[in-house]
Protein backbone atom coordinates (compact mmCIF):
# COMPACT_ATOMS: atom_id res chain seq x y z
CA UNK A 1 0.00 0.00 0.00
CA UNK A 2 1.17 3.35 -0.50
CA UNK A 3 1.30 5.74 2.31
CA UNK A 4 0.97 9.55 2.27
CA UNK A 5 3.22 9.58 5.36
CA UNK A 6 4.44 7.26 7.92
CA UNK A 7 2.99 8.65 11.52
CA UNK A 8 0.11 10.76 11.07
CA UNK A 9 -0.39 12.57 14.39
CA UNK A 10 -3.61 14.17 15.27
CA UNK A 11 -3.33 17.42 17.36
CA UNK A 12 -0.89 19.70 17.36
CA UNK A 13 -0.69 19.97 21.50
CA UNK A 14 2.19 18.91 23.76
CA UNK A 15 1.76 15.40 22.82
CA UNK A 16 1.62 15.47 19.43
CA UNK A 17 4.27 17.31 18.68
CA UNK A 18 6.76 15.77 20.56
CA UNK A 19 6.11 12.33 18.93
CA UNK A 20 6.31 14.12 15.99
CA UNK A 21 9.78 15.74 16.50
CA UNK A 22 11.23 12.28 17.71
CA UNK A 23 9.93 10.46 14.82
CA UNK A 24 10.67 12.82 12.59
CA UNK A 25 14.49 12.80 14.19
CA UNK A 26 14.40 8.99 13.29
CA UNK A 27 13.71 9.56 9.32
CA UNK A 28 10.34 9.31 9.72
CA UNK A 29 7.82 11.15 7.00
CA UNK A 30 5.35 12.75 10.17
CA UNK A 31 2.24 14.73 9.14
CA UNK A 32 0.35 16.23 11.70
CA UNK A 33 -3.53 17.14 10.90
CA UNK A 34 -4.62 20.08 13.72
CA UNK A 35 -7.42 21.50 13.50
CA UNK A 36 -6.64 25.16 15.01
CA UNK A 37 -5.01 27.98 12.90
CA UNK A 38 -2.19 27.67 15.26
CA UNK A 39 -0.79 25.03 17.47
CA UNK A 40 -2.31 24.24 20.81
CA UNK A 41 -4.45 27.44 20.37
CA UNK A 42 -6.32 26.73 23.92
CA UNK A 43 -3.69 27.36 26.87
CA UNK A 44 -3.84 24.57 28.79
CA UNK A 45 -1.11 23.89 31.79
CA UNK A 46 1.74 26.47 32.43
CA UNK A 47 3.97 24.73 35.25
CA UNK A 48 6.00 21.78 34.70
CA UNK A 49 8.73 20.09 36.36
CA UNK A 50 12.14 19.91 34.98
CA UNK A 51 13.03 16.33 33.43
CA UNK A 52 15.69 15.58 30.32
CA UNK A 53 13.21 14.62 27.88
CA UNK A 54 12.23 18.94 27.95
CA UNK A 55 15.69 19.71 26.97
CA UNK A 56 15.70 16.98 24.26
CA UNK A 57 12.17 18.14 22.83
CA UNK A 58 12.98 22.38 23.80
CA UNK A 59 16.71 22.81 23.52
CA UNK A 60 19.06 22.78 26.68
CA UNK A 61 17.69 25.46 29.68
CA UNK A 62 14.73 26.55 27.24
CA UNK A 63 12.07 25.86 30.58
CA UNK A 64 14.40 27.34 33.14
CA UNK A 65 15.06 30.43 30.96
CA UNK A 66 11.04 31.10 30.20
CA UNK A 67 10.30 30.58 33.93
CA UNK A 68 10.20 33.21 36.44
CA UNK A 69 9.17 31.62 39.20
CA UNK A 70 9.87 28.39 40.15
CA UNK A 71 8.56 27.16 43.58
CA UNK A 72 9.12 23.79 45.10
CA UNK A 73 6.31 23.78 47.55
CA UNK A 74 2.69 23.98 47.29
CA UNK A 75 0.39 24.65 49.70
CA UNK A 76 -2.84 22.96 50.56
CA UNK A 77 -6.03 24.81 52.03
CA UNK A 78 -8.86 22.76 54.46
CA UNK A 79 -12.42 23.55 53.93
CA UNK A 80 -13.21 27.15 54.78
CA UNK A 81 -9.80 27.96 55.06
CA UNK A 82 -9.77 26.92 58.43
CA UNK A 83 -6.28 25.00 58.23
CA UNK A 84 -3.63 24.82 55.73
CA UNK A 85 -0.41 22.76 54.90
CA UNK A 86 2.89 23.30 53.21
CA UNK A 87 4.21 20.40 51.01
CA UNK A 88 7.45 19.81 49.74
CA UNK A 89 7.65 18.48 46.46
CA UNK A 90 11.66 18.24 46.35
CA UNK A 91 11.23 19.42 42.99
CA UNK A 92 10.96 23.15 41.48
CA UNK A 93 8.26 23.73 39.43
CA UNK A 94 8.65 26.18 36.51
CA UNK A 95 5.59 28.54 35.32
CA UNK A 96 5.77 29.98 31.70
CA UNK A 97 3.49 31.79 29.00
CA UNK A 98 1.31 29.15 26.98
CA UNK A 99 2.18 30.77 23.76
CA UNK A 100 6.22 31.28 24.37
CA UNK A 101 6.30 27.48 25.51
CA UNK A 102 3.82 25.81 22.43
CA UNK A 103 5.80 28.11 20.12
CA UNK A 104 9.36 26.17 20.77
CA UNK A 105 7.66 23.34 20.36
CA UNK A 106 6.48 24.02 17.05
CA UNK A 107 10.04 25.14 16.13
CA UNK A 108 12.05 21.84 17.10
CA UNK A 109 9.12 20.20 15.16
CA UNK A 110 9.90 21.95 11.82
CA UNK A 111 13.44 21.96 12.33
CA UNK A 112 12.61 17.85 12.92
CA UNK A 113 11.05 18.06 9.10
CA UNK A 114 7.85 17.97 10.16
CA UNK A 115 4.66 19.08 8.25
CA UNK A 116 1.66 20.45 10.07
CA UNK A 117 -1.66 20.71 8.70
CA UNK A 118 -3.51 24.07 10.31
CA UNK A 119 -7.54 24.33 9.86
CA UNK A 120 -7.37 20.51 9.47
CA UNK A 121 -10.29 18.98 11.69
CA UNK A 122 -9.90 14.61 11.77
CA UNK A 123 -13.24 13.39 11.47
CA UNK A 124 -14.34 10.09 13.55
CA UNK A 125 -14.18 7.91 10.56
CA UNK A 126 -10.85 5.97 10.40
CA UNK A 127 -9.77 4.15 7.47
CA UNK A 128 -9.17 0.72 7.76
CA UNK A 129 -7.78 -2.67 5.96
CA UNK A 130 -9.11 -5.80 7.51
CA UNK A 131 -10.05 -3.96 10.59
CA UNK A 132 -6.95 -2.44 11.25
CA UNK A 133 -6.44 1.05 10.70
CA UNK A 134 -4.68 2.96 7.74
CA UNK A 135 -5.37 6.37 7.86
CA UNK A 136 -7.87 9.26 8.71
CA UNK A 137 -10.46 11.37 6.29
CA UNK A 138 -10.60 15.01 7.57
CA UNK A 139 -11.86 18.05 6.64
CA UNK A 140 -9.05 20.76 5.26
CA UNK A 141 -8.74 25.21 5.68
CA UNK A 142 -11.34 25.25 2.34
CA UNK A 143 -13.92 23.19 3.84
CA UNK A 144 -13.40 19.95 1.38
CA UNK A 145 -13.07 16.34 2.45
CA UNK A 146 -9.35 14.99 2.46
CA UNK A 147 -7.87 11.32 2.95
CA UNK A 148 -4.31 10.62 4.29
CA UNK A 149 -2.89 7.20 4.66
CA UNK A 150 -0.28 6.54 7.33
CA UNK A 151 1.50 3.64 8.52
CA UNK A 152 1.11 4.41 11.79
CA UNK A 153 -2.10 6.88 13.15
CA UNK A 154 -1.42 8.84 16.59
CA UNK A 155 -4.35 10.30 18.36
CA UNK A 156 -3.15 13.49 20.44
CA UNK A 157 -6.53 15.33 20.11
CA UNK A 158 -6.73 15.71 24.25
CA UNK A 159 -8.97 15.63 26.63
CA UNK A 160 -12.47 15.05 24.45
CA UNK A 161 -10.65 12.73 21.66
CA UNK A 162 -12.34 12.26 18.37
CA UNK A 163 -10.97 8.83 17.84
CA UNK A 164 -10.91 7.82 21.22
CA UNK A 165 -14.84 8.54 21.15
CA UNK A 166 -15.60 6.91 18.00
CA UNK A 167 -13.74 3.98 19.07
CA UNK A 168 -15.80 3.57 22.35
CA UNK A 169 -14.45 5.74 24.96
CA UNK A 170 -15.82 7.05 27.36
CA UNK A 171 -14.71 10.25 28.07
CA UNK A 172 -17.37 10.92 30.97
CA UNK A 173 -15.07 8.41 32.86
CA UNK A 174 -11.78 9.80 32.60
CA UNK A 175 -12.42 13.80 32.31
CA UNK A 176 -12.67 15.96 34.90
CA UNK A 177 -14.28 19.77 34.24
CA UNK A 178 -11.68 22.60 35.22
CA UNK A 179 -12.20 26.57 34.65
CA UNK A 180 -9.23 27.92 33.60
CA UNK A 181 -8.20 31.64 34.50
CA UNK A 182 -5.70 33.79 33.90
CA UNK A 183 -5.51 37.42 35.11
CA UNK A 184 -3.55 40.18 36.23
CA UNK A 185 -3.22 42.57 39.45
CA UNK A 186 -3.80 40.09 41.53
CA UNK A 187 -4.16 40.65 45.58
CA UNK A 188 -0.91 38.62 46.13
CA UNK A 189 2.58 39.02 47.35
CA UNK A 190 4.99 36.52 45.40
CA UNK A 191 7.91 37.20 47.83
CA UNK A 192 5.56 35.68 50.61
CA UNK A 193 3.50 33.47 49.04
CA UNK A 194 5.56 32.04 45.52
CA UNK A 195 3.84 29.24 46.30
CA UNK A 196 0.97 27.05 44.03
CA UNK A 197 -1.92 26.77 46.48
CA UNK A 198 -5.19 24.72 46.67
CA UNK A 199 -8.49 24.45 48.35
CA UNK A 200 -10.40 21.71 48.57
CA UNK A 201 -13.94 21.95 48.91
CA UNK A 202 -16.04 18.52 49.73
CA UNK A 203 -19.47 17.67 47.89
CA UNK A 204 -22.12 19.16 50.18
CA UNK A 205 -20.16 22.03 51.61
CA UNK A 206 -21.16 25.26 49.58
CA UNK A 207 -25.10 25.73 50.78
CA UNK A 208 -25.68 27.87 47.45
CA UNK A 209 -24.74 24.54 45.17
CA UNK A 210 -25.58 21.33 47.82
CA UNK A 211 -24.96 18.93 44.72
CA UNK A 212 -21.47 20.07 43.35
CA UNK A 213 -18.97 17.68 43.16
CA UNK A 214 -15.85 17.65 45.53
CA UNK A 215 -13.86 20.33 43.87
CA UNK A 216 -10.32 21.98 44.14
CA UNK A 217 -9.98 25.85 43.71
CA UNK A 218 -6.68 26.61 42.97
CA UNK A 219 -4.08 29.76 42.09
CA UNK A 220 -0.78 29.48 40.55
CA UNK A 221 1.57 33.05 40.65
CA UNK A 222 3.28 33.13 36.81
CA UNK A 223 5.01 36.01 37.91
CA UNK A 224 4.82 39.77 39.28
CA UNK A 225 1.18 39.98 40.13
CA UNK A 226 0.00 37.33 37.24
CA UNK A 227 -2.22 34.32 38.23
CA UNK A 228 -2.95 31.13 36.66
CA UNK A 229 -6.57 29.88 38.91
CA UNK A 230 -9.22 28.35 38.61
CA UNK A 231 -11.57 25.35 39.70
CA UNK A 232 -11.55 21.33 38.81
CA UNK A 233 -14.21 19.19 40.08
CA UNK A 234 -12.46 15.77 41.24
CA UNK A 235 -14.94 13.00 39.34
CA UNK A 236 -13.27 10.18 40.35
CA UNK A 237 -15.49 9.52 43.86
CA UNK A 238 -18.86 10.97 41.94
CA UNK A 239 -20.42 7.75 41.28
CA UNK A 240 -20.02 6.56 44.94
CA UNK A 241 -21.31 9.70 46.21
CA UNK A 242 -25.08 9.43 46.57
CA UNK A 243 -25.66 14.00 47.31
CA UNK A 244 -23.14 14.51 44.22
CA UNK A 245 -23.44 14.74 40.35
CA UNK A 246 -22.18 16.53 37.06
CA UNK A 247 -23.48 20.17 36.70
CA UNK A 248 -24.30 21.50 33.54
CA UNK A 249 -21.91 24.07 32.71
CA UNK A 250 -24.02 27.15 33.58
CA UNK A 251 -23.69 26.03 37.24
CA UNK A 252 -20.42 25.75 37.18
CA UNK A 253 -19.34 29.03 35.81
CA UNK A 254 -21.74 30.57 38.67
CA UNK A 255 -20.16 28.24 41.52
CA UNK A 256 -16.46 29.67 40.05
CA UNK A 257 -18.06 33.22 40.22
CA UNK A 258 -19.17 32.33 43.85
CA UNK A 259 -15.86 31.05 44.51
CA UNK A 260 -13.87 34.12 43.24
CA UNK A 261 -16.12 36.66 45.31
CA UNK A 262 -16.80 35.27 48.49
CA UNK A 263 -14.76 31.54 49.79
CA UNK A 264 -12.68 32.25 52.28
CA UNK A 265 -8.25 32.91 51.84
CA UNK A 266 -8.98 32.03 47.43
CA UNK A 267 -11.38 34.79 47.09
CA UNK A 268 -8.76 37.45 48.48
CA UNK A 269 -6.87 36.99 45.32
CA UNK A 270 -9.20 38.16 43.18
CA UNK A 271 -9.85 41.39 45.01
CA UNK A 272 -8.74 43.96 41.72
CA UNK A 273 -8.16 41.43 39.26
CA UNK A 274 -7.74 42.43 35.94
CA UNK A 275 -9.46 38.96 34.27
CA UNK A 276 -7.14 38.36 31.00
CA UNK A 277 -8.45 34.32 29.80
CA UNK A 278 -11.22 32.81 31.77
CA UNK A 279 -12.78 29.64 30.30
CA UNK A 280 -14.54 26.14 31.26
CA UNK A 281 -12.61 23.44 29.75
CA UNK A 282 -11.58 19.41 30.67
CA UNK A 283 -9.03 17.67 31.75
CA UNK A 284 -8.50 13.82 32.44
CA UNK A 285 -8.12 13.26 36.27
CA UNK A 286 -11.09 10.82 36.84
CA UNK A 287 -9.74 7.54 35.04
CA UNK A 288 -7.06 6.32 32.39
CA UNK A 289 -8.42 4.76 29.78
CA UNK A 290 -8.43 0.93 29.11
CA UNK A 291 -6.14 0.62 26.60
CA UNK A 292 -4.19 2.56 24.27
CA UNK A 293 -3.55 0.59 20.93
CA UNK A 294 -7.34 1.33 19.87
CA UNK A 295 -9.79 -1.17 17.90
CA UNK A 296 -7.38 -3.99 15.72
CA UNK A 297 -4.81 -1.75 15.86
CA UNK A 298 -2.85 0.96 13.41
CA UNK A 299 -3.81 3.80 15.97
CA UNK A 300 -2.59 4.38 19.19
CA UNK A 301 -3.86 7.61 21.40
CA UNK A 302 -1.45 9.14 24.06
CA UNK A 303 -1.48 12.18 25.92
CA UNK A 304 -4.56 13.52 27.30
CA UNK A 305 -6.60 11.96 25.05
CA UNK A 306 -5.38 8.33 26.90
CA UNK A 307 -5.99 10.16 30.09
CA UNK A 308 -2.51 10.01 30.62
CA UNK A 309 -1.61 12.70 33.56
CA UNK A 310 -0.31 12.20 36.64
CA UNK A 311 -3.46 12.02 39.16
CA UNK A 312 -1.75 13.50 42.10
CA UNK A 313 -0.71 16.60 40.66
CA UNK A 314 -2.67 17.35 37.45
CA UNK A 315 0.04 17.40 35.67
CA UNK A 316 -0.20 15.86 32.20
CA UNK A 317 2.78 17.97 30.21
CA UNK A 318 5.37 15.80 30.81
CA UNK A 319 3.86 12.68 31.20
CA UNK A 320 2.09 12.95 27.48
CA UNK A 321 5.48 14.06 26.32
CA UNK A 322 7.10 10.94 28.21
CA UNK A 323 4.28 8.88 26.39
CA UNK A 324 4.69 10.32 23.34
CA UNK A 325 8.33 9.27 23.66
CA UNK A 326 8.23 5.61 24.64
CA UNK A 327 5.28 5.38 21.83
CA UNK A 328 7.90 6.32 19.04
CA UNK A 329 10.11 4.21 20.68
CA UNK A 330 8.20 0.79 20.61
CA UNK A 331 7.30 1.80 17.05
CA UNK A 332 10.29 2.50 15.54
CA UNK A 333 11.33 -0.98 16.41
CA UNK A 334 8.29 -2.54 15.21
CA UNK A 335 8.25 -0.70 12.52
CA UNK A 336 11.78 -1.09 10.92
CA UNK A 337 11.46 -5.44 12.06
CA UNK A 338 7.61 -6.01 10.57
CA UNK A 339 6.54 -2.98 8.15
CA UNK A 340 2.90 -3.63 8.78
CA UNK A 341 0.30 -4.13 12.12
CA UNK A 342 -1.56 -7.11 12.80
CA UNK A 343 -4.19 -8.10 15.81
CA UNK A 344 -1.12 -10.01 17.80
CA UNK A 345 1.13 -7.13 17.14
CA UNK A 346 -1.41 -4.89 18.57
CA UNK A 347 -1.71 -6.90 21.68
CA UNK A 348 2.22 -6.89 21.98
CA UNK A 349 2.50 -3.50 22.09
CA UNK A 350 0.23 -2.82 24.26
CA UNK A 351 1.71 -4.61 26.89
CA UNK A 352 5.71 -3.21 26.13
CA UNK A 353 3.65 -0.29 26.91
CA UNK A 354 2.29 -1.12 29.90
CA UNK A 355 6.11 -2.51 31.47
CA UNK A 356 6.96 0.93 31.38
CA UNK A 357 8.00 2.90 34.36
CA UNK A 358 5.90 5.31 33.26
CA UNK A 359 3.16 3.77 32.89
CA UNK A 360 3.50 2.11 35.94
CA UNK A 361 4.14 5.45 37.25
CA UNK A 362 0.73 6.57 36.48
CA UNK A 363 -1.61 4.12 37.19
CA UNK A 364 -0.35 4.74 40.70
CA UNK A 365 -0.91 7.78 41.04
CA UNK A 366 -4.73 7.01 39.94
CA UNK A 367 -4.44 4.44 43.05
CA UNK A 368 -3.13 6.71 45.20
CA UNK A 369 -5.35 10.03 44.40
CA UNK A 370 -7.95 7.25 45.03
CA UNK A 371 -7.56 6.70 48.14
CA UNK A 372 -6.58 9.93 49.22
CA UNK A 373 -9.91 11.32 47.38
CA UNK A 374 -11.82 8.09 48.59
CA UNK A 375 -10.78 9.32 52.66
CA UNK A 376 -11.67 12.69 51.98
CA UNK A 377 -14.62 13.06 50.17
CA UNK A 378 -16.32 9.85 50.55
CA UNK A 379 -15.11 9.00 54.71
CA UNK A 380 -14.49 12.68 55.74
CA UNK A 381 -16.99 14.01 53.39
CA UNK A 382 -18.12 17.14 55.42
CA UNK A 383 -15.84 20.51 56.13
CA UNK A 384 -16.43 19.58 59.89
CA UNK A 385 -15.00 16.44 59.52
CA UNK A 386 -12.13 16.63 57.04
CA UNK A 387 -11.25 20.08 59.07
CA UNK A 388 -10.94 17.84 62.26
CA UNK A 389 -8.76 15.22 60.41
CA UNK A 390 -6.75 17.57 58.61
CA UNK A 391 -3.61 16.71 61.02
CA UNK A 392 -3.83 12.76 59.34
CA UNK A 393 -4.52 14.13 55.39
CA UNK A 394 -1.31 16.27 56.03
CA UNK A 395 0.36 13.28 56.81
CA UNK A 396 -0.74 11.33 53.94
CA UNK A 397 0.05 14.07 51.44
CA UNK A 398 3.61 14.97 52.42
CA UNK A 399 4.26 11.43 52.71
CA UNK A 400 3.21 11.28 48.74
CA UNK A 401 4.99 13.55 47.57
C1 LIG B 1 -6.64 24.42 33.00
C2 LIG B 1 -5.58 23.38 32.92
C3 LIG B 1 -4.45 23.49 33.72
C4 LIG B 1 -3.47 22.52 33.64
N1 LIG B 1 -2.33 22.68 34.40
C5 LIG B 1 -1.30 21.84 34.22
C6 LIG B 1 -0.04 22.10 34.85
O1 LIG B 1 0.14 23.08 35.54
N2 LIG B 1 0.97 21.22 34.62
C7 LIG B 1 0.81 20.11 33.83
O2 LIG B 1 1.76 19.35 33.65
N3 LIG B 1 -0.37 19.87 33.22
C8 LIG B 1 -1.40 20.72 33.38
N4 LIG B 1 -2.57 20.51 32.71
C9 LIG B 1 -2.68 19.32 31.85
C10 LIG B 1 -1.92 19.55 30.55
O3 LIG B 1 -2.13 20.85 30.07
C11 LIG B 1 -2.40 18.53 29.52
O4 LIG B 1 -2.25 17.25 30.12
C12 LIG B 1 -1.60 18.59 28.24
O5 LIG B 1 -1.71 19.88 27.66
C13 LIG B 1 -2.14 17.54 27.27
O6 LIG B 1 -1.48 17.63 26.04
P1 LIG B 1 -2.07 16.88 24.77
O7 LIG B 1 -1.12 17.21 23.67
O8 LIG B 1 -2.36 15.48 25.10
O9 LIG B 1 -3.49 17.57 24.50
P2 LIG B 1 -3.84 19.07 24.06
O10 LIG B 1 -2.81 20.02 24.55
O11 LIG B 1 -5.26 19.30 24.44
O12 LIG B 1 -3.71 19.04 22.47
C14 LIG B 1 -4.69 18.46 21.65
C15 LIG B 1 -4.61 19.13 20.28
O13 LIG B 1 -5.46 18.41 19.38
C16 LIG B 1 -6.20 19.32 18.60
N5 LIG B 1 -7.41 18.61 18.16
C17 LIG B 1 -8.46 18.19 18.93
N6 LIG B 1 -9.36 17.53 18.18
C18 LIG B 1 -8.89 17.52 16.92
C19 LIG B 1 -9.38 16.99 15.69
N7 LIG B 1 -10.53 16.33 15.62
N8 LIG B 1 -8.63 17.16 14.56
C20 LIG B 1 -7.45 17.83 14.62
N9 LIG B 1 -6.94 18.36 15.75
C21 LIG B 1 -7.65 18.20 16.88
C22 LIG B 1 -6.46 20.49 19.56
O14 LIG B 1 -6.77 21.69 18.87
C23 LIG B 1 -5.11 20.57 20.29
O15 LIG B 1 -4.18 21.39 19.64
C24 LIG B 1 -3.60 21.44 32.76
C25 LIG B 1 -4.73 21.32 31.95
C26 LIG B 1 -5.72 22.29 32.01
C27 LIG B 1 -6.92 22.17 31.13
Amino acid sequence: MNHDCDFCIIGAGTAGLTAATLAARKGYKVTILEKGNIAGPLPRGESMAYYPLVDEILGEGFLQDIATVKPSYRRYHSPGDKKTTLVNVHVPYYFFEWREFIDRFVQSASEAGVEIRYNCEVQSALMNEMEICTGVSYTDESGKDQKIQARVVLACDGYYSTIGSSLGVDYSKINCPIVKFRGKNANIDIQKTPNPQFWLIPNGDLEYAPLFPPCAAYVFPIGGNNIEAGVMLRMGQVPKIKSAELPSDEVIMQVWRRLKEEYPGFSEVFKEIEVEYEALTGMPNASLVESFVLGNGGVVIIGDAAGFVDANGSSGLYYGMKMAEEWVNILDIFLKKNGVWNVVASRNLENQFRNTKIFKHIKKSYSLIGISEAFLFRLLATGKAINRWWWLFSIMIKSAS
